[in-house]
């Protein structure tokens, strides 16, 4: 049985885009993992820690066969292929990070699981990307993408050609 996810692509330190075009084809490539759409790419402002670079942030839909622990396994994994570190500090700067935004429409919350991801209601850099691929999709618990979208502030977010 495979199960339609959504998950979020960012990073702020290198050639990003080119970054996430090669994490985008190497979750391609995980057995179980189709990627099925893909967002444009945004140039955002930085978020929580707000002194580090512009993010790029980008959106995909898979068909995945895996579970959802099993997808985070895959997602972390490619992450620190890709040169992730992680030194404590939180949103701080980052080459790669993959969140699992929702998992067909399913509601996990245990030590390793927040889906659907708890922060998406209130991240333009998120929404915008999550709605080129997903306006209609309902969020369980959070509504939809399209509305969500509709009340954060996307004025200093930018689609990157
Ligand atoms: P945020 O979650 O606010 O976007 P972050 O992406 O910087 O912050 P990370 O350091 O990348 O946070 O992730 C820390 C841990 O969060 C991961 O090891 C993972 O176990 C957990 N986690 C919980 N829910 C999710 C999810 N939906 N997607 C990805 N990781 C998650
Ligand atoms: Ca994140
Ligand atoms: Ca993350």
């Amino acid at each position: 049985m495979s199960v339609a996810a959504l998950i979020g692509l960012g990073g702020n330190l290198g050639d990003v885009r080119v970054r996430l075009e090669a994490a985008i084809d190497a979750l391609g490539a995980v057995p179980g993992i189709a990627v099925t759409a893909r967002s444009r790419f945004y140039r955002t402002p930085p978020w929580g820690n707000v002194d580090q670079p512009d993010f790029v942030n980008a959106a995909i839909a898979v068909d995945t066969s895996l579970d959802a622990h099993a997808l985070l396994d895959a997602m972390l994994s490619i992450e620190r292929a890709f040169g992730r570190v992680r030194d404590g500090e939180r949103w701080g700067p980052r080459t790669l990070d993959l969140d699992l935004l929702a998992y067909g429409a399913a509601v996990i919350r245990d030590e390793r699981l927040d889906v659907p991801h708890p922060r998406i209601p209130e991240r333009a850099f998120v929404l915008l990307p999550l709605a080129d691929i997903a306006a209609q999709a309902t969020l369980p618990g959070m509504g939809r993408v399209a509305d969500l979208l509709a009340r954060v502030n996307v004025a200093e977010c930018r689609v990157l050609d």
